[in-house]
C-alpha cells in the first residue's frame, strides 16, 4: 500500500479553493477566452470522454489506432463543412496556435522546394492574429504587415501590391479576433492563384460558427485558391481547450507540415503536429461533441450567437458615446469610443468595460495601434458572444448602459498619467537601440516603480482597473513594454 505525501481529497480540496479565485468559465460573465455551450450534458460528455482516453499517448495512432478514427472523423466533419472536396486533408492540433504555426511552416516549405530564394516572407492584414507574429519569429519569415482602415477590413488592392516571389504566404481572417471583420477573401485568393501564392484562412474563431451565419460571402474552401484553413474546436466547437482542425487543400502540400526522422537509435519519429507525445483528451472530447450536437446542433448554437450579437450590436449603438467597430461577421465585436460627439458625452471603451466589471462582467480591453503607415486605430472593448450570452442579455444589457452612463465624459488615461513615476529620460534609454538587453532586475524594479507589482508580494492578480495598464502599454515603446510583460508572467511562476 501506497502511502501519499497528501491525501487525495486535500489536495482536491486545494484545487477547489484554488478554482475559486479564477474567472468564471461557465455562465456568460466572462466575454473572451470562454466559449460555454451552456449545454451542461456537453461538458458531462466531454468529460467522460476525457477520462476514458486519460492514459493514451496521442503520438501514435497505430498503437492507440483509437485516436486515428476520432481525427479522421473530425477532419471529415470539418471537411464537410468547410466545403472542402476530396483533395483537402488535414489535422487534429493542440489549438489555434499550432494550427497557424503548421500553416505557416507548410507554406515555407513548399515554398522552398518551389526554388524560393533568399528569407520568405509572411504577407497579412494587421488585424491578423498575433499567432502568426509568433510563426514568423518561429519559423524565419519575414513578417509584413498591411495597414488596414478604422473599419478594420484590409483593402484587397493594398495586400495585392505587395505581392512578390518572396512571399510563402498570405493570411486573410474570417473573421478577425481585434474586430470581428471579414476580409476580402474572394479577391486575396483569387490573386493568389493567380500569382501561385498559397493563400491561408485564419477561421480558428469563426470556422465552427460562420458556416450557420447569414448572409456570409464565400471565405471557405468554396474560394478556389485557398490553400489552407484553421477552425478552432475549443471555441466555437465547444471543446475543452486543446483541440483545433487545420485543413490543406492538396496531398502534397500537406505532406510538408509532417516531420519525419529515422536518424535516431530510438522508434521512428512521424509528427503531423508540433509536440511528440501528448494527450488524446482534447481530441476525444472535441469528437465526442461533435458527435453529440451534428450539424443541427452547432446549426442552432450558432443561431443563438448570431441573434445574440445582433442585440448587442443594436445596444451599443444606442449607448451614447460608444459605437461599434466596422461591421462584425461572426459572434464576437468590438466597441471604441463615439468621437462624433461632444467630448463630455464620450464614454472611453476601456473605462467603460472597467465599470462593467463592476456590474459582474469581464470584458477584454484592447490596446490602440499606430499602424506601419502611421495611422492610429483606435483602443478598443472586445466582446464574445456565446450560446450562453442569450441567458444573460437582459443582465448584460443592463450592465453595459449603466456603466457608459457612470463613465460617460470621464476622458481616457493618458501616458502622462501612467508614467508620472517614470522619467521619459530613462524610458528613452531603456528603448534606445544600443541600450542591450533589459536584465531581470531592472525590469523588475521597472514593474515596481510603475506600481504593477508589490515587493515581496507573491503573484500578481489583475489590478483593479485595467485602464491604466492598456494605456503604459501604448504608452511605452513596444519592444520595451513586450520585455516588462515577459518578466510580470515569468515572475507569477517563480517558487518563493
Ligand atoms: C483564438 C485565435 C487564434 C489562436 O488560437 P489559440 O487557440 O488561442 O491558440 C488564431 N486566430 C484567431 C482568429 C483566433 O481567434
Amino acid at each position: 500500500m501506497t502511502t501519499f505525501a497528501e491525501q487525495p481529497a486535500d489536495i482536491l480540496a486545494r484545487l477547489e479553493q484554488l478554482r475559486q479565485a479564477d474567472a468564471p468559465t461557465h455562465g456568460g460573465h466572462v466575454l473572451s477566452y470562454v466559449y460555454d455551450s451552456g449545454l451542461a450534458e456537453l461538458d458531462e460528455l466531454a468529460a467522460a470522454a476525457i477520462r476514458m482516453v486519460q492514459p493514451v499517448n496521442g503520438l501514435d495512432p497505430t498503437t492507440f489506432t483509437s485516436v486515428a478514427v476520432m481525427e479522421r472523423e473530425i477532419v471529415g466533419f470539418a471537411r464537410d463543412m468547410l466545403h472542402g472536396d476530396g483533395d483537402v486533408v488535414g489535422s487534429v492540433t493542440t489549438g489555434g496556435t499550432e494550427s497557424c504555426l503548421l500553416a505557416v511552416k507548410t507554406a515555407r516549405d513548399n515554398w522552398l522546394a518551389a526554388g524560393g530564394v533568399g528569407q520568405p516572407r509572411l504577407l497579412a492584414p494587421v488585424t491578423v492574429h498575433a499567432a502568426f507574429q509568433k510563426a514568423a519569429h518561429y519559423f524565419g519569415l519575414v513578417l509584413d504587415l498591411v495597414p488596414v482602415p478604422p473599419a478594420g477590413v484590409v483593402v484587397a488592392a493594398d495586400l495585392v501590391a505587395r505581392f512578390g516571389d518572396d512571399v510563402a504566404l498570405v493570411v486573410v481572417s474570417a473573421p478577425s479576433y481585434p474586430f470581428a471583420s471579414l476580409d476580402p477573401i474572394e479577391k486575396v485568393a483569387a490573386a493568389c492563384l493567380e500569382r501561385g501564392i498559397a493563400c491561408h484562412v485564419d477561421a480558428c474563431i469563426g470556422g465552427w460558427v460562420l458556416p450557420w451565419f447569414t448572409d456570409v460571402p464565400p471565405w471557405d474552401f468554396r474560394v478556389q485558391g485557398v490553400t489552407s484553413l484553421s477552425a478552432d474546436l475549443h471555441k466555437f466547437g465547444y471543446a475543452p481547450k486543446g483541440a483545433s482542425v487545420l485543413l490543406q487543400r492538396g496531398r502534397d502540400r500537406q505532406r510538408t507540415q509532417y516531420f519525419a526522422t529515422t536518424r535516431w537509435p530510438g522508434y521512428p519519429v512521424v509528427n503531423p503536429t508540433m509536440l511528440g507525445s501528448k494527450s488524446a483528451g482534447a481530441l476525444a472530447a472535441g469528437w465526442a461533441i461533435v458527435h453529440a450536437l451534428g450539424t443541427d446542433g452547432l446549426a442552432a448554437l450558432a443561431a443563438s450567437c448570431e441573434v445574440s450579437t445582433q442585440t448587442l450590436i443594436a445596444l451599443v449603438d444606442e449607448i451614447e458615446g460608444l459605437r461599434v467597430v466596422g461591421t462584425p461577421v461572426g459572434p464576437l465585436l468590438a466597441v471604441a469610443t463615439d468621437e462624433a460627439i461632444a467630448i463630455d458625452r464620450r464614454v472611453d471603451p476601456h473605462h467603460w468595460a472597467d465599470q462593467v466589471r463592476e456590474h459582474g462582467f469581464l470584458l477584454q480591453l484592447q490596446p490602440g495601434l499606430t499602424q506601419a503607415d502611421g495611422t492610429h486605430l483606435a483602443h478598443t472593448t472586445h466582446l464574445t458572444v456565446t450560446p450562453v450570452t442569450e441567458h444573460v442579455l437582459p443582465e448584460l444589457s443592463r450592465a453595459l448602459r449603466a456603466a457608459a452612463d457612470e463613465v460617460r465624459g470621464v476622458p481616457p488615461v493618458t501616458s502622462e498619467q501612467v508614467l508620472g513615476s517614470l522619467p521619459t529620460e530613462i524610458v528613452a534609454d531603456l528603448s534606445s537601440p544600443d541600450a542591450g538587453p533589459l536584465d531581470s532586475a531592472t525590469a523588475y524594479g521597472l514593474l515596481e516603480q510603475i506600481g504593477l507589482v508589490t515587493p515581496g508580494s507573491v503573484g500578481a492578480p489583475l489590478p483593479d482597473r485595467m485602464a491604466p495598464f492598456l494605456a503604459l502599454i501604448e504608452a511605452l515603446p513596444a519592444s520595451l513594454t513586450e520585455r516588462l510583460l515577459v518578466e510580470l508572467l515569468a515572475r507569477l511562476v517563480e517558487p518563493a
